[in-house]
């Protein structure tokens, strides 16, 4: 009963977390091969070129994205600002491959994205990226440790690795003592960083992150922010992060600006 609930929620945690809605458990197949940084790339880990994005919506065309052209250094945290409507999530989005541009590239660790197959992107999301939303997104019926080693188990690791990994994270985000917690008894900022602890349990080469702090106080959202900061300086994490607060892109390298679906700084 419990093997066959996890089942479920491992079917729509993938979901949500790939935007997929065919489920392959337990991926045995060997990793997309990922060259590590050269210095003739200059240790670009994203690199976007002349991306745009446009929806359609009736009759109307929405130019979400209309030409936007990014780089993103390996072991950067980077801002990325911008009026309501501009384009923030469109572009996380293509950036950290939930979806496909009209036209442009996304490069990822020298890897064209736009040549992979949806079951490629997929397996790379899994493998590669994480994931860190405005809403936490967690698994209302999971407590911290399984909400966290969810994506550890897709990715075909035993349970004591993937028990040993959950836990290892859960402490270094300040959860050490709550593993068993339901998301329920835990306060928005708890809730955000066992969000945090999934994303970055499999030591993802980029953490992207949609207005994190959205729902938190000023308080919560700076622990979360230097939490960010921590994996940023002590692991060489490469963060983007969409924010429209001047002081959470304050903890960033450097910023992004958008407007209009185009990037003007
Ligand atoms: P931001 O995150 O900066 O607030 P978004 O990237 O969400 O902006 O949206 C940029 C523009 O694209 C907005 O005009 C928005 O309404 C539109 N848009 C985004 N996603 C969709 C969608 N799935 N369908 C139609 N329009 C969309
Ligand atoms: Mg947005």
């Amino acid at each position: 009963m419990v093997n066959e609930m996890k089942n479920e929620v491992k079917n729509e945690m993938k979901s949500e977390i790939t935007g997929e809605s065919k489920i392959v458990t337990n991926t045995t197949e060997p990793e997309i091969e990922v060259k590590t940084a050269t210095e003739e790339t200059g240790d670009i880990i994203i690199e976007g070129t002349d991306i745009v994005r446009t929806f359609k919506m009736g009759e109307v065309q929405v130019r979400a994205l209309r030409g936007v052209s990014v780089k993103i250094r390996r072991g950067e945290f980077v801002a990325i600002m911008g009026p309501s409507g501009s384009g923030k999530t469109t572009l996380l989005n293509q950036l950290g491959l939930l979806d496909t541009p009209n036209s442009g590239k996304v490069i990822i660790d020298e890897i064209d994205t736009s040549r992979m197959s949806d079951k490629e992107k997929g397996k790379f999301r899994l493998h590669n990226l994480g994931y860190v939303f405005q809403d936490y997104a967690l698994l209302p019926e999971l407590d911290a440790s399984e909400n966290v080693y969810i994506s550890l188990m897709m990715q075909g690791k035993t349970k004591e690795e993937y028990e040993a990994a959950a836990s290892e994270i859960l402490k270094a985000v300040g959860l050490g003592d709550r593993l068993h917690q339901l998301p329920s008894k835990m306060s928005g900022g708890q809730q955000q960083r066992v969000s945090i602890a999934r994303a970055l349990a499999h030591n993802p080469r980029v953490l992207f992150a949609d207005e994190p702090c959205a729902n938190l106080d000023s308080q919560t959202s700076k622990e979360v922010l230097d939490l960010f900061k921590k994996f940023n300086k002590e692991k060489g994490q490469t963060i983007v992060m969409v924010t429209h607060e001047e002081w959470h892109a304050a903890y960033a390298d450097r910023v992004i600006r958008l407007r209009d679906g185009v990037n003007i700084e």
